[in-house]
């Protein structure tokens, strides 16, 4: 589905995002990924390798647009083009407000948010220049009714939905599609390591009777990413089993 396809997927040494960066070479794409450090880009690139899947690796700093920028043009003369972007790094926040410090609340912001723009801004100006591009980014279930406690993520996640919206509007006229992937609960490290008494309660409160795996949301990006979803842009599609609140 992506054959000739370039693309960058932010976040993409575990989780989510490294799920997607194996659907993505599945499906025929070259691929980018970014990940915050040199050794955690390598292991996932050395084990990615096994897998026979062949991708290329950066760690730049997201709040360095300069960084960015410098990255960015470097794949370009590489591969000639960038057709899609996933911003996927995030992190998440919990406690209440009285609890989170300003710095803590900048940080969730500067990545979840900031970020985004950055790699954004970096690789338009080249799918502007052929003609086409799909820009994803990773929201989240919170983005819609918010969550009651750690303030900073569904802030950033809301803002997610904004920049989305706003970029799919802003860029349509140059053939640009930009989404977002909104997860649920999904199966990672993160909720793996969560008590059984924690976690049988959530899964009761998710409709379809299951958390998500990595591979559906990577499938969701898969489709977002194909010319099947062609005419789809501005649009922030919800992967949660109807786990909405
Ligand atoms: P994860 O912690 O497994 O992966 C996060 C990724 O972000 C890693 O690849 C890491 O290298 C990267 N990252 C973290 N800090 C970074 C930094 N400072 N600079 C650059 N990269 C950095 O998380 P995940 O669960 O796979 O989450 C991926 C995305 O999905 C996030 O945006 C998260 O908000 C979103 N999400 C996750 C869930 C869930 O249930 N797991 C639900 C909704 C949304």
């Amino acid at each position: 589905m992506l054959e000739k396809k370039v693309a960058i997927i932010t976040g993409g040494t575990r989780g989510i995002g490294l799920e997607t960066v194996k659907v993505f070479k599945e499906n025929k794409a070259s691929v980018i990924l970014f990940g915050s450090r040199e050794e955690t880009v390598n292991k996932a690139i050395d084990m990615l390798k096994k897998e026979g899947l062949e991708v290329t690796g950066y760690y730049p700093d997201l709040n360095n647009y300069k960084e960015i920028e410098k990255v960015v043009e470097e794949i370009q003369n590489q591969y000639g083009h960038i057709d899609i972007l996933v911003n996927n790094a995030g992190i998440s926040s919990k406690g209440p407000i009285e609890n989170i410090t300003s710095e803590e609340f900048k940080k969730i912001m500067d990545l979840n948010v900031n970020a985004m723009f950055n790699v954004s801004k970096a690789v338009i100006p080249y799918m502007k220049e052929n003609g086409s591009g799909v820009i994803l980014n990773t929201s989240s279930m919170v983005s819609i009714y918010g969550q009651p406690s750690g303030v900073g993520y569904p802030t950033s996640k809301f803002a997610v939905n904004g920049m989305t919206k706003s970029l799919a509007r802003e860029l349509a006229p140059f053939n640009i599609r930009v989404n977002a992937v909104a997860p649920g609960v999904i199966n990672t490290d993160m909720v793996k390591n969560l008590p059984k008494e924690v976690i049988e309660p959530l899964i009761k409160t998710i409709p379809l009777g299951r958390m998500g795996e990595v591979r559906d949301i990577a499938n969701a990006f898969l489709f977002l990413a194909s010319n099947m979803a062609d005419y789809i842009t501005g649009v922030v599609l919800s992967v949660d089993g109807a786990a909405r609140s």
